[in-house]
């Protein structure tokens, strides 16, 4: 997924206007989204959103719902933004910056949804509080989202799922959905929008697993 060394990735995101500007993200949480938006929508976000697959389809399909996906490095969101190029949507804007200083740009309650599709797994235990799903994360999740907010989490990795179940009660949330065979479940198939990497593992035959929770 790394797509290291694409040179100038930076400067084409300082100057795209897909991409939120730096400058402008951790002066004064919520205060952003309206004047990039210009509207009062709801606001669903997916961090770790790779080359922007699904949040691209999301949007495209809920024109009514702004949506802000979020990457950690340059070379693969100039993916995302080479996307919008081709055809841009009012209602996507991207982020590049480490989901662990979200609670710096989005305002208290201030997110309506959060998705985390394949997040990377960090198999070693000292790496846990690093995994998207962690308590850690969830705390920091706690902090923006609303109140009657969900996080839908994806992934193919048993272990990583099975770890961010067990994280749930320890960090204050419940489970609405659990599945471990999302692609052979019709009720929550309903509306699924495959990512990049749903695609390829489901291809070759791994199993889904999904959660959706609340507080
Ligand atoms: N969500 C996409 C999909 O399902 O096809 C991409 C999955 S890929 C395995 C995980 C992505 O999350 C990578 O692009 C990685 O750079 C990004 N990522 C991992 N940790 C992150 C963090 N702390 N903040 C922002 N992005 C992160």
């Amino acid at each position: 997924m790394r797509l290291r060394n694409i040179t100038g990735s930076r400067e084409v995101i300082a100057e795209s206007p897909y991409v939120v500007p730096e400058e402008k993200l951790p002066s004064c949480p919520g205060t952003w989204k309206h004047e990039l938006f210009g509207n009062d929508r709801e606001l669903f976000i997916e961090i770790g959103m790779g080359k922007g697959k699904f949040i691209y389809q999301m949007a495209k399909t809920h024109p009514e719902i702004n949506f802000v996906g979020i990457e950690k490095y340059s070379s693969v969101l100039l993916r995302a933004i080479q996307k919008m190029e081709e055809e841009p949507l009012p209602n996507l804007k991207f982020i590049r910056m480490d989901a662990e200083d979200i609670c710096q740009v989005f305002g208290e309650q201030e997110v309506d949804r959060i998705y985390l599709n394949f997040s990377d797994p960090w198999p070693k235990d000292r790496h846990a509080k690093r995994r998207l799903p962690s308590r850690q994360f969830l705390a920091r999740y706690d902090g923006i989202l609303k109140k009657d907010g969900i996080i839908e989490f994806k992934t193919d990795n048993r272990d990583l799922f099975d770890f961010a179940l067990e994280e749930l009660e320890p960090a204050g949330w419940k489970a609405e959905e659990v599945t471990f065979d999302l692609h052979h479940d019709e009720r929550l198939m309903e509306g699924n929008v495959m990512t990049e990497y749903e695609e390829k593992f489901s291809s070759i035959g791994n199993p889904i697993c999904k959660y959706i929770i609340y507080r």
